[in-house]
């Protein structure tokens, strides 16, 4: 079955080419087929009429044989009675000669027509009529006719049939030898006899079988001088020698065959040659009808026609069905590789690439489009976009409203649980010209420019803390020295000198100047550590025991505000850390997600690995912050707090950066805030100091 059909499948997609030159073939082979099959037909048909006129012949010889032997027969018979007369005859004149008186009488006896007795000389001695009306020897000369009988060479002689001068009849005449010397001469009338022979002859039989409707268009039986005997409808023949073909028929044995013409239409003609006790009397041509012929010609020619028809219009339909196919299959082809082509393209983009139609239904989403959302394309294909993302949404109807073919757009919005700054470039399907009514849906190409813009933040604010912590340290220096000027006199005027009254006071406002200068200095210290941060003392640390390491002061710090703490993560993640400095950043962080959480909040730190990195992740149930705070957090002295100094995150994110690590800021689900502290994962090999 399968080899059938991929016969079918390769018959439908061969070229053209191939396909003509096998119909070609196919109507060599039919045509030759057709031609072969005609004259085969042909030859049959030939040979069935060949032996059907060979037949005829055969009975026609039969028959004019049978016709002529009756013939003499009978001529025998009455030539016997003849002679058998013209002897008693002949006894009754040896009695006493005969006169013409006597031979009256016994001519009108005997049934005898004429009766002539010749002297030796030849000479006519007696007659039953006058010698003017002697019929049998009016134009002859009788001593020369008479000559065997008068030489005494043979005593009797037949003379043959002869027409009656007088048109009486034909008569049969014969002689005998007279014993007085001479010769008796009489006849008898021969119509009879002939008559037979007319009825009984080959000529009848001609006639007679010519009438007939046995297909038979004409005989005619001829010779070398002229038409012998033939069918009534036969007026004339051409002569035997003038026409090759029957000049060459005569010498033949065998019968000859030919298509000729007769009376204007076509016949097929038998010619053979008719031999009587084995002498050539003349040739016997039989003209057979060509129905037979015509029909199974026409009959032929109808089929051939027929198949033609059926073979060119088969052929033009598979040959239609087959250029269809091809092209369906070319087209099918063409299509599949422009659809692999794109459909491995849109796979192996780094963008994401979604579409939705006329109503807003998702009809396309990417490789990258399903990890930037986080969803799988069959989840989410029909189903609006707003289902992906509500500001998404808005941008596709506002594309689909606008005028412009291609529109430019970035935006933020939370995809795959994650705040995402993409940029869009939405375009609009459409078929046709691409007039508005053509318009089919929109396209969208998103870059995911989170990365790039987090990088840039960072840039940013690296910037402007290296320029803040230069600025910090030049005042801290320029401040410092007088500031320790003052706290030196501000001790000294404690130590060296007694006021005369109000000592009490005098000794707390110095000590309030040397606390304050304290404060002051301790200021001062955090900007020039801010500016010149201590060089990174790092040793591989498993971040989970580290943590735990200062679970007791985290746990503090929230205990302080009722506020609940968990620490979580399994040992293994392994990074190298100053200590100091993260304990710093873990300090800074949890203690502003304290702050920011309510009594009876919880705030919860866990740690864990992710993509080469190690991280730390710090949530909160607490107020949560907006785009805004995130975006601007992290610079020096931004603050929302009443007391905030604005520098813990500074100085985390500056310390983690020096770590080749970043902090990330998210919602969290359900309220509060999540920091992650990114850095980078120790070799495997690192172990914990
Ligand atoms: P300070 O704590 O002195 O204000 P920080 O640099 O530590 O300075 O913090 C800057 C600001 O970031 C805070 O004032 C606060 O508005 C915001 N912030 C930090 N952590 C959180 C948090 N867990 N939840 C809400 N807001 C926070």
């Amino acid at each position: 079955m399968s080899r059938i059909k991929q016969f079918r499948q390769r018959l439908f997609l061969l070229h053209p080419a191939s396909l003509g030159g096998i119909f070609f073939l196919l109507f060599i082979v039919f045509l030759t087929s057709t031609l072969f099959e005609y004259r085969y037909r042909r030859l049959e048909i030939e040979h069935m009429m060949e032996e059907e006129a060979s037949l005829l012949i055969h009975a026609l010889t039969v028959g004019a044989e049978n016709a002529v032997e009756g013939y003499n027969g009978n001529r025998t018979i009455l030539t016997g009675s003849l002679l058998g007369r013209l002897r008693l005859l002949d006894r009754l004149d040896r009695q006493k000669p005969l006169t013409s008186r006597a031979l009256k009488d016994i001519a009108g006896r005997g049934g005898m027509y004429r009766i002539n007795v010749f002297d030796r000389t030849g000479r006519r001695i007696a007659w039953n009529v006058p010698p003017d009306h002697a019929p049998s020897l009016h134009h002859r000369d009788p001593k020369r006719e008479l000559e065997p009988i008068l030489s005494g060479r043979v005593d009797s002689l037949v003379l043959g049939i002869r027409q009656s001068v007088s048109d009486r009849g034909p008569r049969l005449i014969a002689a005998v030898a007279r014993s007085r010397g001479g010769a008796i001469v009489g006849n008898v009338d021969a119509s009879e006899l002939l008559e037979l022979r007319r009825s009984i002859g080959a000529g009848s039989l001609i006639r007679k079988i010519g009438a007939g409707e046995a297909g038979i268009d004409y005989i005619i039986w001829q010779d070398t001088t002229a038409i012998l005997a033939a069918t009534p409808n036969v007026s004339g023949a051409d002569p035997l020698l003038a026409d090759p073909v029957l000049a060459a028929a005569l010498r033949a044995r065998k019968p000859t065959t030919r298509m000729t013409e007769f009376d204007g239409r076509p016949v097929f003609e038998v010619v053979n040659p008719f031999y009587y006790r084995g002498a050539n009397v003349g040739l016997l041509r039989v003209g057979l009808r060509t129905d037979h012929f015509n029909a199974a010609f026409a009959k032929l020619r109808n089929r051939f026609f027929m198949m033609l028809g059926l073979l060119f219009f088969g052929g033009l339909a598979l040959f239609n069905l087959v250029i269809t196919r091809r092209d369906r299959a070319l087209a099918a082809g063409a299509y599949q590789r422009v659809s692999t082509f794109s459909s491995s393209m849109l796979t192996s983009m780094a963008d994401a690439v979604l579409s939705v139609n006329g109503a807003g239904a998702l009809t396309l989403l990417n490789a990258a489009g399903e990890r930037l959302f986080g969803v799988r394309a069959d989840d989410v294909l029909g189903r609006s976009a707003a289902s992906l993302s509500l500001e998404l949404a808005s941008l596709f109807a506002e594309a689909a409203s606008g005028e412009f073919s291609v529109m430019k757009r970035e935006f933020r919005c939370r995809a795959g649980g994650r705040e995402h700054v993409l940029e869009g470039s939405f375009s609009r399907i459409s078929e046709g010209q691409g007039g508005a009514e053509d318009w089919q849906g929109t396209v969208v190409v998103l870059r995911d420019l989170t990365e790039h813009h987090a990088m840039q933040e960072r840039l940013e604010r690296q910037g402007k803390l290296t320029a803040m912590g230069e600025l910090a340290s030049g005042v801290a220096h320029e401040i410092r020295n007088p500031l320790n000027a003052i706290g030196l006199i501000a001790q000294r005027l404690d130590i060296e000198f007694t006021p005369k009254e109000d000592e009490a006071e005098f000794r707390h406002l110095l000590r309030t100047v040397v606390s304050e200068v304290h404060r002051l200095n301790a200021i001062i210290q955090r900007f020039l550590r801010f500016a010149r941060p201590p060089a990174l003392e790092v040793v591989p640390t498993d971040l989970a025991a580290f943590a735990a390491d200062y679970r007791a002061v985290l746990e503090g710090e929230a205990s302080d505000k009722g506020v609940a703490f968990s620490l979580s993560g399994a040992p293994g993640t392994v990074a190298l850390i100053d200590r100091d400095q993260m304990q710093q950043v873990l300090l800074n962080i949890v203690r502003n997600a304290v702050e920011a959480t309510s009594r009876g909040g919880a705030v919860s730190v866990s740690v864990s690995a992710d993509a080469g990195s190690a991280v730390i992740e710090v949530a909160d149930t607490g107020k949560g912050t907006t785009p805004d705070e995130r975006h601007r957090m992290f610079n020096l002295y931004f603050t929302t707090k009443d007391d905030g100094t604005g520098m813990g995150l500074s100085i985390a994110s500056q310390i983690v950066q020096s770590h080749g690590g970043t902090i990330e800021v998210n919602d969290r689900p359900g309220g509060g805030t999540v920091f992650r502290i990114l850095v980078p994962q120790a070799p495997p090999s690192g172990g914990d100091s």
